[in-house]
């Protein structure tokens, strides 16, 4: 399989590349210039009772249809670590809540988030090829939240990386911040800074466009690489989970082959959303792909409206931080999906100059053939919390609540099928003080800066949690609270250069 640019393509490339090089020409992103199909007998395959009915078989199954140019032994390796490194057998469980209702699992990873999902299999690749390839590599993240433990667990002492680590030093819960500072690594960087995530984003990407900065990488024979979901390597992986449920709801009775399910995604880089709609184009049934934002609701805009209008938007704080995000950037690889090259490269142009773009109506009619969208308020998501935790015994984290908020909403006004899957995207220990919040009804109209002087600390929440519902935190998160923090350093802004120059010089 080669891949090609969404604004325009020099040399089509192998995966192997893409993934150490992620940026497209003319500040493009990489996408399969032909997805793999499949048909039924595909999927009739592994429901074979024969058949092994593990989520690594499947996977393995779904990346051979891709036909990258990674050894089969390294796939293995990489997904290997779904079964050392997540806490529960089927990795992704998918569970029944209502009767036509399943929430399907992302967060059983050693973060407890989504981005494990992939990060996990896909630092074991690229560190493999960069030592193949006898080249070191840079990752920069930027966080806010998920992306940055999930990153520094993947490259935890592997070789032939540095990991640098940037979050906003009062903008993460204390349980993501704790999963950051305490990485005794020796290849990797943690550094909070005096500002916000977007001043993080923002600095990274002048670092980029630094001359005397890449100078200095290659004079110590550095490359930079990514990975956030800008990187396919990421995508790959966020395309299996969509098979996986599908086959599960089969299984438990749920649905029956051919049936066609709706699928509920908390969205913020359309990362997760990319990933089913692939899915739904290599042939799997799904009818709407249901984009649930959060105040933040540029995406929902989209989809209902066509519209991607930035000028007067400016971000809103949320309790699903990790949706808060106003530029989402997996959204232009499914725009090229459907309207090609020349219309991708002139929308995005009119969203970086102008800031916004607008779709014709019939292209509007397009992306609703596949999409359908939601938005909740935070006093929405807690209602929705608390509710389904004392009356479905089923306890979600604010990301999560999103998207049962759709479904409720959607359900309504009947637009959905007879079956829905929700993902949910982060564990509730993770966002413990905003679930206690959303529980006990204290101060519920509280605003998010008295909530940040005057909260519950992570600990305390998790407790009260754990001693009134039938809920536990895992062992890595309890451990959290009692390692050192060996590696904060908040700096303002513009220290990032200097500290990142001295790390990789190290
Ligand atoms: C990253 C993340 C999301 C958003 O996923 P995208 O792929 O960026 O749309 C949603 N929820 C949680 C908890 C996340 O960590």
């Amino acid at each position: 399989m080669k891949f090609i640019g969404t604004r325009g393509t020099q040399e089509k490339k192998k995966f192997s590349e893409v993934i150490l090089n992620p940026a497209a020409p003319e500040g493009g992103l990489y996408v399969p210039e032909k997805l793999p199909k499949i048909d039924e007998r595909f999927l009739i395959r592994y429901l074979d009772p024969q058949d092994e009915k593990t989520y690594r078989h499947i996977a393995r199954g779904i990346l051979s249809l891709f036909k990258i140019d990674i050894d089969k032994e390294l796939i293995n390796k990489a997904l290997y670590t779904y079964l050392r490194n997540f806490d529960d057998p089927d990795v992704v469980p998918v569970v029944k809540v209502k009767s036509d209702l399943s929430i399907a699992e992302l967060w059983h990873g050693p973060t407890r988030a989504f981005k494990d999902m992939a990060l996990q299999p896909f630092g074991v690749i690229l560190s493999a090829l960069a030592k193949q390839k006898n080249e070191n590599y840079l990752i920069m993240a930027a966080t806010s939240g998920d992306t940055g433990p999930a990153t520094l667990k993947t490259f935890e002492n592997k070789e032939n990386i540095k990991v640098v680590c940037i979050y906003p030093h009062e903008g993460t819960s204390e349980v993501q911040k704790l999963q950051m500072v305490t990485t005794d690594a020796k290849n990797e960087k943690v550094l909070g800074i005096l500002g916000d995530f977007d001043d993080a984003q923002t600095s990274l990407k002048s670092l980029l466009k630094d001359d005397d900065f890449r100078k200095t990488l290659d004079e110590a024979g550095m490359k930079l690489s990514a990975a956030n979901s800008v990187n396919f390597g990421r995508i790959i992986f966020q395309i299996i989970y969509h098979f996986w449920s599908y086959l599960k709801l089969i299984e438990n009775g749920e649905i029956i082959l051919g049936d066609k399910i709706d699928v509920i995604i908390p969205s913020g880089n359309f990362g997760n959303a990319l990933g089913a709609y692939y899915a739904k184009k290599m042939g799997l049934p799904i009818d709407k792909i249901v984009i649930a934002s959060n105040k933040n609701n540029v995406l929902y805009e989209l989809i209902k409206y066509g519209r991607y209008d930035l000028r007067d938007k400016k971000l809103i704080k949320t309790i699903s931080p990790a949706m808060d995000i106003l530029k989402s950037s997996n959204v232009e690889r499914m725009i090229f999906d459907k309207f090609g090259e020349e219309r991708t490269k002139e929308l995005m142009n009119s969203l970086e100059e102008k800031g916004y773009f607008e779709l014709t109506p019939e292209e509007l009619k397009a992306v609703q053939e596949d999409f359908e969208a939601d938005f909740a308020t935070d006093g929405e998501c807690e209602e929705i919390i608390k509710r389904y935790a004392n009356e479905e015994n089923y306890l979600m984290d604010p990301h999560t609540a999103t998207a049962v908020k759709a479904y409720e909403t959607l359900k309504e006004k009947g637009k959905l099928n007879k079956y829905t899957v929700a993902y949910s995207t982060a564990e509730w220990t993770k966002f413990a003080p905003s679930i206690y919040y959303a529980l006990t009804g204290e101060d519920i109209n509280r605003e998010i800066a008295e909530l940040e002087e005057n909260t519950i600390s992570d600990k305390d929440a998790i407790a009260y949690i754990e001693a009134h519902y039938d809920v536990k935190a895992p062992d890595v998160i309890r451990e959290l609270f009692e390692k050192d923090i060996v590696n904060e350093n908040v700096i303002p802004k513009e220290a990032i250069k200097e500290e990142i120059l001295k790390f990789i010089k190290e």
